[in-house]
């Protein structure tokens, strides 16, 4: 398992001010202390690992002699034989803070300052793969995303990776969530054209959503979410 500690999380301005909506100077003079005292206590760190595909079966993979049972991923797996699990995380300092705060508007803004911090470590994670392992293309799934590959699949994940929580300190709640909570998982996988779960997945309204549900694909996978 590599790890990746102290990484480099960047926040600009603009990014911050896009995500929290923030047109008017009087706002960001609330929200830029808030951004002032989250940067110190943002400690991002990462986990991944290199490993091949045992076996495709008709709809789970053999990933190093474990099994996950998901139709999109063995699909999305059908050209690949080297994929990169990982789990990474901002560690829960953050969230501490904003707990702290009675303001649900502060509290609010520390979320999504939160959020930006662990896509900007994602983002940084992605491009050491890619440069470390000379990929092109890549994408991403990650357990839960899709009831084709719900949330129980956490199991395998961090079993796959060995001991998460000894070396960043994220370990499974009994409903398999993670903690800390601001931590996210998956498996990187080489692709040319980019996949996205948002893509098969018809959840209206979601305020997270990438690009925009595509039935006829969804119905190529061979899943129906509805
Ligand atoms: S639309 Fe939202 S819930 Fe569905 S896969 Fe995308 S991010 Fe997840």
């Amino acid at each position: 398992m590599e790890l990746l500690d102290n990484i480099p999380v960047s926040m600009p301005v603009e990014v911050i001010k896009r995500k929290l909506h923030i047109k008017e100077d009087s706002q960001w003079n609330e929200v830029q202390p808030l951004v002032e005292a989250a940067l110190p206590v943002i400690a991002a760190k990462a986990v991944y690992k290199v490993c091949y595909i045992d076996k495709k079966l008709k709809d789970a993979v053999l990933i190093d002699g474990i099994s996950f049972k998901s139709r999109v991923l063995r699909k999305n797996f059908d050209a690949v034989e080297r994929v990169f699990p990982y789990v990474i995380t901002i560690g829960d300092e953050l969230q501490q803070k904003a707990r702290a705060f009675n303001d649900l508007l502060k509290q609010y803004y520390l979320d999504i300052i939160g959020n930006i911090a662990l896509t900007a470590a994602r983002e940084y994670l992605e491009e050491r793969l890619r440069t470390k392992y000379g990929l092109g293309g890549m994408s991403r799934m990650s357990p839960g995303s899709l009831t084709d590959w719900p949330i129980q699949e956490q199991k395998p994940l961090f079993s796959l990776l060995g001991d998460v929580e000894a070396s960043i300190g994220v370990k499974l709640a009994k409903n398999l969530l993670m903690i800390p909570q601001k931590s996210i998982s998956g498996i990187y996988f080489p692709t040319e054209i980019s996949f996205y779960s948002c893509q098969l997945c018809p959840r209206e309204r979601c305020p997270s959503r990438m690009t925009g549900y595509n039935e006829k694909l969804a119905r190529e996978y061979g899943i129906d979410e509805h």
